[in-house]
């Protein structure tokens, strides 16, 4: 009996861990963990403080960005975007990731093998809503970007779940200036 409810535990918990980041059907939740997000290479270059944060971004933008919040599965700008381009950080610019690296995930979130260079996603351990996923965020200014999970495809096998509202694409032609 015993048994039996932890396997169903499981399948649940299996169910959600894998191609769901989002907890739950409302827009934007919010992730609150008990436990404190220990970063391995954060060291944050852009710091500001909530109020200049709140002005600067949108209250979705800002949302995920300093409330680690997750935008519903199909709804954010990217998800189907298959334009050539770059994918900057919507807080500070930083570029994260590049459009060769985009794949269709079928999880309704912008999904990437690889970021645009080692050093731009910092990442932290995340045990809130009962799993256990690795947090990333964005190096220089220390935003929430998604989960990094590691069924994605070759060449890295990582996929990097992102929310739309943590980014902001440019189109390969404006970058040729
Ligand atoms: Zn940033």
């Amino acid at each position: 009996m015993k048994a039996a409810l932890y396997l169903s535990l499981c399948t649940v918990a299996v169910m959600l861990a894998g191609c769901n980041s989002s907890p739950g059907p409302e827009k934007v939740s919010t992730t609150k963990s008990s436990l404190p997000s220990i970063a391995t290479n954060m060291n944050p270059i852009v710091i500001k403080s909530d109020e200049e944060w709140k002005k600067q971004l949108t209250p979705e933008q800002y949302e995920i960005l300093r409330k680690k919040g997750t935008e519903r599965a199909f709804t954010g700008a990217y998800w189907n975007t298959k334009d050539k381009g770059a994918y900057r950080c919507a807080g500070c610019g930083e570029m994260l990731f590049v459009s060769d690296t985009k794949f269709d995930s079928g999880c309704g979130w912008p999904s990437f093998y690889a970021p645009a260079a080692s050093n731009v996603i910092a990442e932290a351990k995340d045990d809130s809503h009962f799993m256990s996923r690795t947090e990333v965020m964005c190096s220089k200014c220390g935003g929430h970007l998604g989960h990094v999970f590691d069924d994605g495809p070759n060449p890295t096998g990582l996929r990097y779940c992102i929310n739309s509202g943590a980014i902001q694409f440019e189109a390969e032609s404006k970058e040729k200036k």
